[in-house]
């Protein structure tokens, strides 16, 4: 009788374990309590607390201004339709239909979602003058700005891929 009880025990363990939740993904957003998609509230955080929350690669590019290799990113070629968010802390930055397909190899945009969701700073490092573009919700460094886009603005906001999160629009059923 104890053998059987024993062996229940056993099953019940094994049974358990196999259906414990499968997760495992979104490991950083996970510890990035900030990642809001629907709170604008402007964000006041340290590098140093970015450090620790971000992946490296994403700190290096929006806490540090570097500049991901051209034609390496992962949204510079396709055009899926849906919205762009910071990856950061997840404000809403550009639709897809201000996607263009540009030849310098970064994503493209011609224009934001609202006009007050990104901000902009003078660049003269590099020896170039340039606009930088960042998050108006928490201040990381997005890209730059230049006159030669298409219609109607003429602008080409030049992003690094990294610095976003795509979501793809669902379609409405009908
Ligand atoms: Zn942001």
């Amino acid at each position: 009788m104890k053998m059987i009880s024993h062996f229940v025990s056993v099953v019940t363990i094994i049974l358990c374990c196999s259906c414990a939740p499968q997760n495992g993904t979104v490991e950083s957003s996970g510890r990035n309590k900030y990642y809001s998609r629907t709170d604008t509230n402007h964000l006041s955080v340290s590098n140093s607390e970015w450090k620790e929350i971000l992946p490296h690669d994403l700190y290096v590019v929006a806490r540090e201004k570097a500049t991901e290799r051209a034609f390496a990113g992962k949204y510079w070629k396709d055009n899926p339709k849906g919205f762009y968010f910071c990856a950061v802390c997840g404000n809403k930055l550009f639709k897809s239909d201000a996607k263009f397909a540009s030849t310098c190899g970064w994503p493209s945009f011609f224009e934001a979602v609202r006009t007050n969701s990104i901000t902009y700073q003078n660049d003269t490092s590099n020896n170039m003058e340039r606009t930088e573009v960042l998050c108006a919700r928490c201040d990381s460094h997005l890209g730059h700005i230049f006159n030669d886009g298409p219609p109607p603005s003429h602008k080409r906001f030049c992003m690094n891929s990294i610095s976003l999160d795509f979501e793809p629009e669902v379609s409405g059923g009908k």
